[in-house]
């Protein structure tokens, strides 16, 4: 019996530093091979082997044989009228993410996906009414930022990259991680930690394990500075409430100088928004070094929610500035092409059947 099986290609871009040196090590090459190649892969946009000129003949051959360098492919590319651009990229299997590039006077930043779907329920948020279907690879998410930054070419520099598209990060630990490292390798993007923001929506565990694996900025998704409303709004707190997201955060923000938490606040109209509520946040963040960014909502197809008024969002703003609190108001970037943030939808085929457990529950119509 012929028990010999297909072997994949391995794809290099599933590997940061450390898993390509020990790629190398483990087929008798020297570890500074990882180096020469992440620098022709990302630096030199080069994909060819061959024209990899400082790799032996031997070793040109085997990387031809055995590996690749496989980014997502592009399906769809929208500009929006402030130049936002959002790229829908295949996943195989009948999914699709989106990222998104948004570009300002002096830097351009990249929100990238992490997940196909989310298992999370957030309800204000059009992602988590997709369903979940799978992780994203190193490649999937690395490749983003290396599919974005060949598209825009040299002109447009991608200089910031958020973790804030589809999915939870966190729930993607390991493969996020190696993603990071890798965009701030000096042999690749380079990019510094202060411009690599992960933002989650409070996976403590998970959080209490970051500093150690990747030292990047820390976003959290608050939206509600009590339990009562938190637990409705982002259903993850009812099993990491805000006393231990707020002990972790505390300690996350100490672990460097100058180090704070970015508290995200999505603004619903009659909801999150009254001036109680402001103060109410303003008594939560009191011990920790936190920055606060209110986030008009976005709506999209069948939602129940309603932003709040400018005025609203101003007051809100002022309570909380007055206090002591930096706060920005976060700017809706490509609407118009529905790139904003919480309308990233891709194409899911939901595992998590969450169609379905909305339709037995009579409420199809809710998504
Ligand atoms: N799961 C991660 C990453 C998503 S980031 C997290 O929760 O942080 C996307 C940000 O946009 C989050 O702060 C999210 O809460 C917010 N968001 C989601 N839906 C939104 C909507 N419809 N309008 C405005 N912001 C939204």
């Amino acid at each position: 019996m012929n028990t010999t099986k297909a072997v994949l290609p391995v794809n290099l871009l599933n590997f940061d530093r450390k898993g390509l040196s020990a790629f190398f090590v483990n087929m008798g090459e020297k570890p500074f091979r990882a180096t020469q190649l992440l620098k022709w892969i990302y630096q030199g946009n080069i994909t060819d082997f061959d024209q990899m000129t400082n790799l032996s003949k031997s070793l040109r051959s085997y990387l031809n044989t055995h590996c690749t360098i496989t980014a997502p492919e592009i399906l769809l590319e929208q500009i929006a009228s402030d130049g936002t651009t959002k790229w829908v990229l295949e996943m195989g299997l009948g999914n699709r993410i989106e990222s998104v590039f948004i570009p300002e006077e002096k830097r351009g930043t990249l929100c990238v996906s992490s997940q196909i779907g989310c298992a999370l329920a957030c309800t204000f948020c059009s992602t988590a009414q997709q369903g979940f279907n799978r992780n994203l690879s190193v490649a999937e998410i690395i490749g983003q930022l290396y599919v974005a930054q060949k598209r825009l070419g040299d002109s447009k520099r991608i200089t910031n990259v958020v973790m804030m598209g589809m999915g939870e990060p966190l729930l993607n630990f390991d493969n996020v991680v190696a993603a990071m490292n890798l965009m701030m390798d000096d042999f690749t993007f380079g990019l510094s930690k202060r411009k690599v923001t992960v933002s989650t929506s409070g996976i403590v565990p998970a959080m209490n394990r970051l500093n150690e694996a990747c030292d990047v900025s820390m976003a959290v998704s608050l939206h509600a500075a009590n339990d009562e409303l938190r637990d409705q709004l982002v259903p993850i707190n009812q099993k990491y409430p805000l006393k231990e997201l707020m002990a972790t955060c505390k300690e996350y923000a100490n672990q460097g100088p100058r180090k704070h938490i970015t508290f995200e606040y999505v603004m619903l109209k009659d909801i999150n928004d009254s001036m109680q509520d402001a103060n109410e946040l303003l008594k939560l963040l009191k011990e920790v070094p936190a920055k606060i960014n209110l986030i008009p909502f976005n709506p999209f197809p069948n939602s129940d929610y309603v932003c709040s008024s400018k005025q609203t969002i101003s007051r809100f703003k002022d309570i909380l500035y007055n206090g002591g609190i930096i706060t920005t108001i976060r700017k809706t970037r490509g609407d118009d092409i529905d790139a904003a943030c919480g309308q990233l939808v891709g194409k899911v085929k939901d595992k998590s059947r969450r169609h379905l457990k909305l339709q037995q529950m009579g409420l199809a119509n809710a998504i």
